[in-house]
């Protein structure tokens, strides 16, 4: 989707400490990434099943646009890959091509291939659903199921995929744990969702999301609509979900990609330009429009 201005406007105002109360240390991209990576890493063989995502000459297309031209890339397991760039460049486009929502946009297609481990999921023989349940993704505005309980949001999410066996009450338990808001919502779960404050809403929603048990996990935009304490709040949560999941976000915001990736894409009028460290990116990068990019002279 291409993104509104209140958008550019908010992470502009993180960046320069107009708004939020941490902008006043926030490091530096680059530096950001470079603390991250100091960290230790997960060790992939934890037992969970996060996968690889491999995308091989991706071609996506609404009617004569050409929206993401020939990209290859990789997405590895326990990793978090931020995907930058200006509005309209295609980056929404391209996570949706991964767990084949793209396809459902009349006029809308997509060409080249991919992989999650080796499964080919635009395979004729994959179940379209058993890719979407294997792939999560999380929007930009929290949008929990606006009838249901805390409770039911996730309990949802279970019942979609079909989870049976053990106790649910304990299931939706350490999935809201998972999500980091079990603690803010132990005493409130027959409440409605939407009553949650939105950086609430927006845990609750990776929480259905989580509750499916998925491998790999879409983030687009997905603090765009959150001020700048519920923006923190969602960065833990991620650095937290990279040790179980390989994780893939569209980000505006060039400071919380250095906080959160372990590798940035850096895209332009469809096409990756570049892949690479997320400090690298920042701070050395290889192209001349990656480096124009990221030091604001455009975007
Ligand atoms: P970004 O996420 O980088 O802002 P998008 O993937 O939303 O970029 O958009 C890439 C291109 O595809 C743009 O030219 C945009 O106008 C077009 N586009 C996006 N969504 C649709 C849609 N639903 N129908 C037609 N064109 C679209």
């Amino acid at each position: 989707m291409t993104q509104q201005p209140e958008t550019e406007m908010t992470d502009t105002s993180r960046s320069t400490g107009a708004g939020g109360r941490e902008d006043e240390t926030a490091p530096s991209p680059a530096a950001a990434a470079a603390a991250r990576t100091a960290e230790e890493r997960p060790a992939a063989a934890l037992g969970f099943n996060a996968r690889r995502v491999t995308l091989e000459r991706l071609n996506a297309y609404y009617g004569g646009n050409h929206a993401v031209a020939d990209v290859s890339l990789e997405f590895p397991p326990n990793e978090v890959t931020a995907i930058i760039g200006p509005s309209g460049c295609g980056k929404s486009t391209l996570v949706r091509c991964i767990n084949r929502m793209h396809e459902e946009i009349p006029g809308a297609r997509a060409d080249g291939r991919v992989l999650l481990d080796e499964l080919d999921v635009y395979d004729q023989a994959v179940d379209v659903v058993a890719v979407r349940r294997a792939i999560g993704m999380v929007f930009q505005k929290p949008n929990p199921f606006p009838t249901m309980s805390i409770f039911d949001n996730v309990a949802a999410g279970s019942r979609l995929a079909g989870l049976r066996g053990g106790n649910l009450h304990d299931r939706v338990e350490r999935t809201l744990r998972g999500a980091g808001l079990w603690d803010e919502v132990k005493d409130r779960l027959d409440e409605p969702g939407i009553g949650l404050s939105g950086g609430q809403q927006q845990r609750l929603c990776i929480a259905r999301t989580l509750a499916v048990e998925p491998e790999v996990i879409l983030m687009d935009e997905p603090c765009s609509a959150l001020d700048p304490v519920a923006t923190l709040r969602i960065e833990e949560l991620i650095a937290e979900l990279r040790r179980r999941y390989t994780i893939v976000i569209v980000t505006h915001n060039m400071q919380q990609a250095g906080r959160v990736a372990d590798t940035t894409a850096f895209m332009l009028s469809g096409e990756l330009v570049e892949h690479d460290a997320t400090d690298k990116i920042f701070t050395n990068p290889a192209d001349e429009r990656t480096e124009d990019y990221v030091s604001g002279k455009f975007g």
